[in-house]
């Protein structure tokens, strides 16, 4: 039988003789990617296996109820680190839908400030790789003067 290249690292493999078809090496990485796919893909095929998937954590987190609560408990620090990624994730979530929104204005075109307050301005205005919040608030339109 041929040799083919696997199809994940592009490494040039023998084939089972028990799996003719096969397109991944034999790799645990390479293997790791193909179930994954396998997965992703069988997930968002069959209404059957999505429901079984999504079912199973469902029965064990009922089995185990607390299980996380006790984890967190005993891993405070891991917990902290959760619920600063979990809140990074938000945030760029919330600055992907604004970036979506029709109703938003052009971001490319809004004249903006940037300003740096607070006793580390200073050096977060030398510093590139300094991580640095912006806030894009929508201005009001300036008011007519009334004249009554
Ligand atoms: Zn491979």
């Amino acid at each position: 039988m041929g040799e083919r290249r696997c199809r994940y690292c592009q490494q040039v493999f023998q084939p089972s003789k028990f799996q003719p078809r096969q397109t991944v090496c034999g790799e645990a990485g390479c293997q790791r990617k193909r179930r994954t796919d396998y997965h992703r893909e069988k997930i968002a095929a069959d209404p059957e296996y999505r429901e079984v998937c999504r079912d199973s954590p469902r029965k064990w987190r009922a089995r185990h109820s607390g299980y996380w609560k006790q984890y967190r408990e005993k891993h405070p620090e891991v917990a902290e680190h959760n619920r600063r990624q979990q809140k990074l994730r938000d945030r760029k979530r919330r600055l992907c839908d604004l970036a979506n929104n029709t109703s938003a204005l052009d971001l490319k075109h809004s004249a903006a400030q940037v300003w740096l307050v607070g006793p580390g301005a200073a050096h977060l205005a030398n510093n590139n790789s300094a991580p640095a919040q912006v806030w894009v608030i929508e201005a009001l339109p300036s008011r007519p003067v009334s004249s009554a």
